[in-house]
């Protein structure tokens, strides 16, 4: 490779592949510190670009003001809305949703609540989505969650808890494609 080829090669790789081939920064050489195996484990996947998909629920979208908010803190934190719309579930498309929870004993009411009003449903695109989409909502049960959390803000207890949101990249995958064709999805590169 010529020393242009090199240069151009170098500048297109990441500052966590430069800092594993040097073998770290300088100050983390000067610390003792081995960045190696967080470079080459954690750095790529920590810059990993991902899909996720969020709903908001039906006690979200019935709030003024509610839908256009939580879709602005979404956009704040760097993710992208690539598909969006809001339906009204069925009842045999909540059940098929929430099927893993079948056996719960919450299963019915949960049905019922979701299929009781609007719900606005899209596909978030961003580094660490799943992670910081689901960051964003906070904990599941609304009267635990912290204020500043869209659950803590816009929920009110362990089922009416204002949104949705996968809670891994596979996990993402099969509930995107449940809700939406790949001509609605704004975006021409499949994502990670
Ligand atoms: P999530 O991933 O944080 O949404 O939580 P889960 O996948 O565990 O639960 C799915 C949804 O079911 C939650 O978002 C709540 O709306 C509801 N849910 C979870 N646990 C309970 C519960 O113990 N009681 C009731 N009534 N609803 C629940």
């Amino acid at each position: 490779m010529s020393a242009d080829a090199q240069r151009a090669e170098g500048e297109r790789r990441p500052i966590w592949w430069m800092q594993r081939e040097s073998g770290g920064c300088s100050a983390s050489r000067q610390l003792g510190y081995d960045p190696a195996p967080f470079a080459r484990e954690e750095l790529p996947r920590i810059m990993a670009i991902e899909r996720t998909l969020s709903i908001l629920k039906p006690d979200a979208t019935e709030r003024p003001g509610a839908t256009g908010e939580i879709l602005r803190r979404f956009e704040a934190a760097g993710l992208r809305i690539i598909a969006l719309k809001k339906i009204r579930l069925s009842d045999e498309i909540a059940r098929g949703f929430y099927a893993v929870h079948k056996a719960r004993p919450f299963y019915g009411d949960l049905v019922k609540f979701m299929t009781s009003g609007p719900v606005v449903v899209s596909v978030l695109e961003g580094e660490n989505a799943v992670r910081a989409h689901r960051d964003l909502l906070g904990p599941t049960n609304s009267s635990e969650a912290p204020k500043g959390t869209i659950r803590g803000d816009f929920g009110t207890d362990i089922e009416r808890n204002a949104a949705h949101g996968s809670d891994a990249t596979a996990t993402a995958k099969i509930e995107i494609s449940y809700f939406f064709g790949a001509a609605e999805i704004l975006a021409p590169v499949e994502a990670l």
